[in-house]
């Protein structure tokens, strides 16, 4: 039976170290602030919002939640986001997404002064996590490495299947893997649809999965003793599950997630760890 991968008691680590952090700066007279930006109301991201604002709050970060009109023009947003650069009392800016049509929000996030870019997101922060030298790692990933961290597991060689690979996740999370020399597979829609997801699957000795599809990776697929990080969320009913078959895999993994509370506590705990970093080199 697997061990419990949980990311809430790593995260509550990390939160004391950024609260101690956040009062170090305040001391020097330096406040800590991460602005989201946000164009509409979104009913999708308000929870992350939500709990964004909670984390700041409780470990000294000022927060700023701008909320812009849904009619706003790529022009006008595009000043916004430079004024936010500009301003000296700003440390981290994050940019909401989905974003309305008449706005291209890549061109947006790639605005964000690489200084700034607290959630690891512009063209400028990738570039420089494919050349290992990373300013802001994406906060997803890199909670992700913070679990495998945990379980004293050396990465070096190591079979690691990644199923997704989206900008945030799959993407960032296999260069960050790379770097520590694993051997990374990246599976994604087109794996799926060949059917070829089980034999990727099987041979993983640590398996990331990040698609949004609940049950998407078969228990039976896990190989004995495997690594199993469930970053999905999805919600079924009144529950929220991850993309892998719990109770089937946990038979045959030696460490698996939960979902709730696995990586997903992680990910604002990195946000506010980044935002503290900014903080200190402005
Ligand atoms: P995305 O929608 O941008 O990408 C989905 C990926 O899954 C793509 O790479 C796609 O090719 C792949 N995919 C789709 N169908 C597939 C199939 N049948 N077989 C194999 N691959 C398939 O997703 P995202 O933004 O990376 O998010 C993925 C999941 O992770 C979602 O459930 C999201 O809610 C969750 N998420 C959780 C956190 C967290 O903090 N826990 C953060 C970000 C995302």
């Amino acid at each position: 039976m697997a061990k419990l991968l949980e990311g809430k008691p790593i995260a509550e680590k990390i939160k004391e170290e950024v609260k101690l952090k956040a009062a170090e700066l305040k001391s020097r007279g330096i406040t800590p602030k991460l602005v989201a930006v946000q164009v509409g109301e979104n009913q999708a991201s308000a929870v992350y919002l939500r709990s964004q604002q909670k984390v700041c709050v409780n470990t000294g970060v000022d927060y700023q939640l701008l909320t812009l009109p849904e009619s706003i023009s790529q022009a006008d947003l595009a000043a916004e986001i430079n004024r936010l650069n500009s301003d000296s009392s700003v440390s981290g800016i994050i940019v909401q997404m989905p974003m309305p049509a008449q706005i291209d929000g890549r061109a947006i996030q790639a605005l964000i002064a690489p200084a700034k870019d607290v959630e690891g997101i512009n063209p400028t922060s990738l570039g420089l996590l494919v050349l290992a030298k990373p300013l802001f790692t994406p906060c997803t990933a890199a909670g992700v490495m913070e679990l495998l961290k945990t379980t004293g597991e050396k990465l070096y060689g190591k079979e690691v299947v990644v199923v997704g690979h989206s900008e945030i996740v799959g993407k960032p999370l296999a260069l960050l893997l790379l770097a520590e020399f694993a051997t990374v597979t990246v599976c994604h829609i087109a794996t799926g649809q060949r059917g070829n997801l089980p034999e990727h699957v099987k041979r993983a000795e640590i398996l990331v999965v990040a698609v949004g599809k609940a049950g998407l990776v078969k228990g039976e697929w896990v190989k004995e003793g495997a690594i199993v990080i469930d970053v999905g969320i999805n919600r079924v009913g009144d529950k929220l599950v991850g993309d892998v078959e719990f109770d089937e895999a946990e038979k045959r993994a030696a460490w698996i997630t939960p979902v709730p509370g696995g990586v997903g506590p992680l990910t604002v705990a990195m946000l506010v760890r980044n935002t503290v970093v900014a903080a200190e080199k402005t």
